[in-house]
């Protein structure tokens, strides 16, 4: 199924993608976003949506999370069409109507053509990390989450949260006023990685009864009928094992990423995962594909999100240029 023809895909819904969306749609481009994740954000609002970021200039202190919806605000404010869970696979391009087009297929088997593309992917495509539980995504949908995208989803739910990081006790502690308590938190070791006063909190959380902490545990079993009921937990020190009742599993365990297909485009890399840029244009070894942000490598690329920024307008209108055969003459905002 192939989808109408668009001046620019961005592949990648982080802030860098986000950004290229604005920067194309600024000067007039039609944009089509794919993104892997089920959300918008990338990294910011998989890995870090709650901790503060003091480095993107104009913004001397700013969450996470709100630095992303400003960049949701900001880049889809000219409708670019947003697709979200497509994993971009492969590249052809084809010609159709006396152009040269792009072809861009996922792996749900959809084909996105345009006239130029835009990789802002990061480290890759991210996946959540998952347990080694039989059966685990039959209950996608019927209770498992891996992210909290909206907190009235746990509205008065019996909520089990699984990990030991940052994410896993920030929900702890942020479905407080939401979910039915206590919440537990169940975690393989018995020490946590995540910010000691986020650790300190749940502790005395737990001892007003609202946080149950199981540590060191393993979530074992789910049960349900249709959805999910009640999880079995090991505590992995004692080999001893209990039911809890459970509506909500909460996995938070982190994600890992690859670049995955890109990789196989015939793109030149930078290292083993960066693809190589001109940083004066952010062309790749591709006519018409740019890249920008974290995946895109040269000598002294530093990974920083308001480098991914200025990244993301030289390829835009550097993009833009191209297709519409004029010289790269970026232009203000100001209105
Ligand atoms: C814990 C932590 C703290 C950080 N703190 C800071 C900080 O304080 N300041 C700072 O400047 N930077 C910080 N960073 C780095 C910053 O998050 C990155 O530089 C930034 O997210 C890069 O943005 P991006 O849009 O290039 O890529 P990403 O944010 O990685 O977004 C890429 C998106 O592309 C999607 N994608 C990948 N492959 C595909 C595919 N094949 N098909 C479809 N979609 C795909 C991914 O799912 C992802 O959503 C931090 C990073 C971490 C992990």
């Amino acid at each position: 199924m192939s989808e109408a023809v668009c001046d620019i895909t961005v592949i990648g819904a982080g802030p860098v993608g986000l950004a290229a969306a604005y920067y194309a749609g600024h000067r007039d481009a039609t944009v089509r976003i794919v993104e892997s994740l089920g959300q918008l954000g990338g990294q910011v609002a998989a890995v870090y949506p709650e901790k503060h970021v003091y480095d993107v200039a104009g913004h001397p202190k700013i969450k996470g999370q709100d630095l992303v919806d400003l960049c949701v605000e900001q880049g889809l404010q000219f409708g670019a069409d947003v697709h979200l869970d497509e994993e971009v696979a492969d590249l052809t391009r084809l010609a159709q109507n006396g152009e040269e087009l792009l072809a861009l297929t996922t792996k749900s088997g959809k084909q996105f053509l345009s006239r130029a593309l835009i990789v802002t992917a990061g480290h890759g495509a991210f996946e959540p990390r998952k347990l080694e539980l039989e059966g685990l995504d039959d209950w996608e949908g019927r209770g498992l989450h891996y992210f909290v995208k909206r907190k009235d989803v746990f509205k008065g739910k019996n909520c089990v949260i699984v990990g030991g990081g940052d994410s896993a006790l920030d929900w702890t502690l942020g479905l407080q006023d939401t979910a039915d308590l206590p919440i537990t938190l169940v975690h393989r070791r018995d020490r946590f990685r995540a910010l000691e006063t986020s650790v300190n909190e749940a502790r005395r959380l737990e001892g007003e009864g609202n946080v149950r902490i199981c540590a060191p545990a393993e979530v074992r079993e789910i049960h349900g009928d249709g959805s999910i009921q009640a999880v079995t937990v090991e505590d992995t020190g004692s080999g001893e094992t209990y039911q809890l009742d459970c509506e909500a599993l909460i996995l938070l365990l982190g994600f890992h990423s690859h670049l995955g297909s890109i990789a196989d485009w015939g793109l030149d890399l930078h290292g083993k995962r960066q693809i190589l840029v001109d940083p004066m244009t952010m062309d790749t070894s591709i006519p018409g594909v740019y890249a920008a942000g974290d995946v895109a490598g040269y000598e002294g690329k530093i990974t920083l999100i308001s480098i991914g920024f200025g990244e993301a307008a030289i390829a835009a209108n550097n993009a833009i240029a191209r297709i519409r055969g004029e010289k790269v003459q970026p232009k203000y905002s100001t209105d």
